[in-house]
């Protein structure tokens, strides 16, 4: 659950990663970075931090303290940055990206989104042969199998360094006078490429073309591996796999306006709503969405139910994501979501929200409309119960945590003390996509692990 961006050719490169990064921000909050590069030298150091890209940088060296970065020492017309959101690898500043090695007089700095299944295997060896890694992240695994490669070319050597490598990447890398983008065979995260004024630029996902004006050209293909030079762009291609795009990105993750696995997310959204309708219909006066994960599919649930949406909960934007805090998750329900007692007064109301993971979340909401005097609450979630932990890079506690891998439907229904409880099928939300659903990855729902 990682951003990434990058650019080539562009006067104005760390500015517009900047930019870049903030249209990204939903993907990871924990800590940001950008590293640029004029041909020559690149700029490494003093380039990342902890927090939000808000806090982390500032326009000039003067106003720069302690863990921040002056975008004015970003020198260069190539850059790439990174919001993260860790997976694998504790939230620290020495885990935060790009990350970067020097090696015979070379940089190489890379940011990357996904999650490597074999990266303990692969660390135990290198090690073994007297590899030092100097961050816990799987990412830096890449790193050291790229300076191994005899390739001459960097496309060859990102190529040999992957070859190596199983699991979900989305990945940026440059040298200093090279970038590359590349994403594994199963395409499980999304990558895509654009122009701005000329320059290439490549974003997890199109929100961030909109955020910076950029033209979405296409999207670097499952198992591509795209070298951008001042001779221009060359591709190579690992071995094809099976498409297995991640279903959650257009549950949960990716913002609704990005186009994704070549459909626009809030489109999907609001199909899972329509869908779970024609699913779990209810007898009821209002449709309430959980701001803002529910929204779309509540939409939707409207359009199909005929029954009228009302904006019955009200969040504070000035509250970060419930997930990030573990430990006072419910406090932070509490903190971001406040009910609009007038609308859900002796109302019989249907919650959409996209998912319950280990249902905090939920249950605080029920109890919430309760006590704003809503006289029947009936839940709708947009998505299957969540019965397995993701290995690939989207960040879901431990099997023992998700309520339904050991609660059936009743129970979690009684857990959250709704009236009624409905999800939608797995069948009916692979109806929503216009892909083939052999081409998704849903191991979150059935356990079904593609590697
Ligand atoms: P929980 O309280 O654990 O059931 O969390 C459910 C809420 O978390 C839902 O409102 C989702 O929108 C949101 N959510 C689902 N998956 C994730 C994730 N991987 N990271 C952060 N938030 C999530």
């Amino acid at each position: 659950m990682c951003g990434i961006f990058a650019i080539y050719g562009h006067e104005k490169a760390a500015r517009i990663t900047y930019e870049g990064l903030f249209g990204l921000q939903h993907r990871g909050q924990e800590s940001t970075g950008i590293v640029t590069s004029d041909g020559i030298k690149v700029c490494k150091d003093k380039c990342k931090g902890m927090g939000l890209v808000s806090e982390v940088y500032v326009e000039t060296n003067k106003e720069a303290k302690e863990g921040r970065v002056a975008l004015e020492d970003l020198i260069g017309n190539i850059a790439i940055g990174h919001v993260r959101y860790s997976t694998t690898g504790d939230s620290s500043a020495k885990n935060a990206q790009p990350i970067t090695v020097n090696h015979k007089g070379n940089v190489y700095a890379i940011a990357h989104n996904g999650n490597l299944t074999n990266y303990e295997k692969l660390k135990n060896e290198l090690e073994n042969q007297g590899s030092v890694f100097k961050t816990s992240s799987d990412t830096e695994i890449i790193l050291h199998l790229l300076v191994r490669s005899k390739k001459r070319s960097l496309e060859n050597k990102v190529y040999d360094a992957l070859n190596n490598v199983r699991g979900a990447y989305s990945l940026v890398l440059m040298s200093k006078d090279e970038l590359v983008a590349a994403r594994d065979p199963h395409g499980f995260r999304p990558l895509s490429l654009g122009k701005l004024d000329g320059a290439y630029v490549v974003a997890s996902e199109t929100c961030a073309f909109d955020q910076i004006g950029a033209e979405h050209v296409k999207d670097i293909a499952p198992g591509e591996i795209l070298r951008i030079n001042k001779e221009g762009e060359k591709s190579v291609f690992l071995l094809e796999n099976q498409h297995k795009f991640c279903i959650f990105e257009y549950i949960y993750m990716a913002r609704p306006n990005s186009y994704v696995f070549n459909e626009y997310v809030h489109g999907v959204r609001e199909e899972f709503g329509r869908q779970l309708a024609m699913e779990h219909p209810v007898k009821a006066d209002i449709i309430v969405p959980v701001p803002d994960s529910g929204t779309y599919a509540a939409w939707g649930y409207s359009q199909k139910s005929g029954i009228m949406l009302k904006f019955g909960l009200s969040r504070n934007h000035y509250i970060p994501r419930t997930f990030i805090q573990p430990s006072s998750r419910s406090k932070s329900v509490e903190l971001k979501l406040s009910p609009v007692k007038k609308i859900l007064r002796d109302k019989k109301i249907v919650l959409v929200d996209d998912s319950i993971v280990r249902a905090t979340t939920m249950g605080k909401i029920v109890q919430m409309a309760r006590s704003a005097g809503a006289k029947e609450v009936h839940v709708r979630i947009s998505s299957p119960p969540t019965m397995h932990p993701c290995y690939y890079g989207i960040d879901t506690p431990t099997k023992e945590e998700l309520i339904a891998s050991s609660k059936t439907l009743e129970e979690i229904k009684s857990f959250i003390k709704a009236d009624s409880l409905g999800y939608l099928s797995k069948e009916g939300m692979l109806k929503c996509t216009r892909r083939n659903k052999k081409e998704f990855c849903t191991a979150c729902f059935d356990g079904k692990y593609p590697i």
